[in-house]
C-alpha cells in the first residue's frame, strides 16, 4: 500500500494519541491515550474501544496474518476495560476520571486457540508515544460499583489483564473513602506477569483495609500445585485472608477475565434452568456459599462478571 494512502487513512480513522506507555516486559504494557475530544463521562469498571488500521505493522514474533488486500485499508477496534495508576506521580491518591487521557492494560496475544492471527494486540504493542490510534467516543458497560454500599466488603478477582477494571473501581473506591474491606485477587503466570504490583504493595501500606492477593500460577513454588482463584475460595484461603466469612449480605464478587475461571452458567433455551459449565469456575463455587449472579440489567446479584472472550 503507498504511503501516501496510509498517512490519509491515519487522519481519516484516527481520533487519538498515545500519552504514554510503560510496558512491564515485551508482551504486556499500561497505555495512556488521549482522545482528541475530551473523554466523556464514565464510571470506573466501563470500557471502551481502541483500535489500528490493518496497514499498521505487526510485532514480530507474533501469529503471520494473510489478509486479502480488500481488507488492508480496514479499522480493526477490540474493546478494553479502562484501568487506573492508583497514585499520581507525587504518590498522591489520584482521580483519573478528571484527565484528559483514559489509562488501559492490555497484553499481546501471540496466537489464539483458534490458530487464527490475533488481529490488534500485535499492532497496539509497535505504537511509540506520539502515536495515532483510534479510540472509542462511547465508554459502557453494567460492570460498575453502582450496587456497592459503603460498609459492603469488595471483592475483585481477575485474571492476567482483568485486573484493569478492578485498579480504576479501587482508585473509585478509595477517593469516596470506602469503609468496608477490599481484596483484590490477580491470577496470573508469572509474577513478571502482575504489572501494578509495586503500586498494590504501597497501597497495602498505605490502606489497612486493602489487600492485593497475586498468584503466580507457574512460579517454581506454585509448580505441580496448580492453584486457581477457585482453589482460593474452596480451601477458605480468602475467608482467612479476608479476616471474616464471605458474607453474601454484605459482600460484592466481580470477577474479570478469562471464562474459564468466571464459569457463567449458561440457560437452557426449552426448560430455563441454568446449568454451569466444567470445569467449575468461580460463579459456581460462590453460589454454593449463598451468592447470586447477575442475570442481567434487571436481576442483579452480588456476583458482577466481565467476560475478555468467549
Ligand atoms: C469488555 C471487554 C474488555 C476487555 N478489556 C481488556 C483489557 O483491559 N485488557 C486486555 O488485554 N484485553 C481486554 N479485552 C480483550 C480484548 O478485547 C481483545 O480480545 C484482546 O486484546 C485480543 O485482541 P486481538 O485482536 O489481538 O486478538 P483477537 O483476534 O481478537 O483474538 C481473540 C483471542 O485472543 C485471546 N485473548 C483475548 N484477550 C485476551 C487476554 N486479555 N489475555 C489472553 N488472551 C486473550 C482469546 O483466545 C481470544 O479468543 C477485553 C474484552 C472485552 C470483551
Amino acid at each position: 500500500m503507498e504511503s501516501v494512502d496510509i498517512s490519509k487513512l491515519r487522519n481519516e480513522k484516527y481520533n487519538a494519541t498515545v500519552h504514554h506507555i510503560h510496558k512491564s516486559h515485551s508482551d504486556l504494557m499500561v497505555i495512556r491515550v488521549r482522545p482528541d475530544k475530551k473523554p466523556i463521562a464514565h464510571k470506573s469498571g466501563q470500557y471502551t474501544l481502541l483500535g489500528l488500521g490493518n496497514w499498521e505493522p505487526r510485532f514480530p514474533g507474533t501469529t503471520e496474518e494473510n489478509l486479502p488486500e480488500t481488507e488492508r485499508s480496514k479499522l480493526v477496534r477490540r474493546s478494553y476495560s479502562i484501568s487506573a495508576s492508583v497514585l499520581d506521580n507525587n504518590g498522591q491518591l489520584a482521580d483519573n476520571s478528571k484527565e484528559p487521557w483514559v489509562e488501559f492494560y492490555i497484553v499481546l496475544v501471540r496466537e489464539t486457540a483458534s490458530g487464527k492471527a490475533p488481529a490488534l494486540t500485535p499492532r497496539l504493542f509497535m505504537l511509540k508515544e506520539g502515536d495515532r490510534l483510534f479510540c472509542g467516543e462511547k465508554i459502557t458497560g453494567a460492570y460498575t460499583l453502582d450496587l456497592v454500599k459503603p460498609t459492603d466488603s469488595v471483592i475483585f478477582l481477575g485474571t492476567g489483564t482483568g485486573e484493569a477494571p478492578h485498579n480504576y473501581m479501587l482508585q473509585q473506591l478509595l477517593n469516596r473513602k470506602h469503609e468496608g474491606k477490599i481484596v483484590s485477587g490477580s491470577c496470573v503466570r508469572l509474577k513478571k506477569d502482575l504489572g501494578y504490583l509495586s503500586m498494590h504493595e504501597e497501597l497495602m501500606r498505605r490502606y489497612p483495609q486493602y489487600l492485593y492477593l497475586p498468584l503466580a500460577t507457574r512460579e517454581p513454588e506454585n509448580a505441580g500445585k496448580k492453584v486457581y482463584i477457585q482453589d482460593l475460595i474452596r480451601s477458605g484461603e480468602l475467608e482467612s485472608k479476608l479476616g471474616s466469612k464471605l458474607d453474601p449480605a454484605s459482600t460484592h464478587v466481580f470477577l474479570c477475565g478469562n471464562p474459564a475461571m468466571i464459569g457463567v452458567p449458561e440457560k437452557n433455551r426449552e426448560t430455563g434452568e441454568y446449568s454451569y459449565p466444567k470445569p467449575e469456575g468461580v460463579i459456581e463455587v460462590l453460589e454454593q456459599k449463598g451468592f447470586k449472579a447477575d442475570k442481567g440489567h434487571h436481576d442483579r446479584g452480588n456476583i458482577h462478571f466481565e467476560e475478555y472472550w468467549s
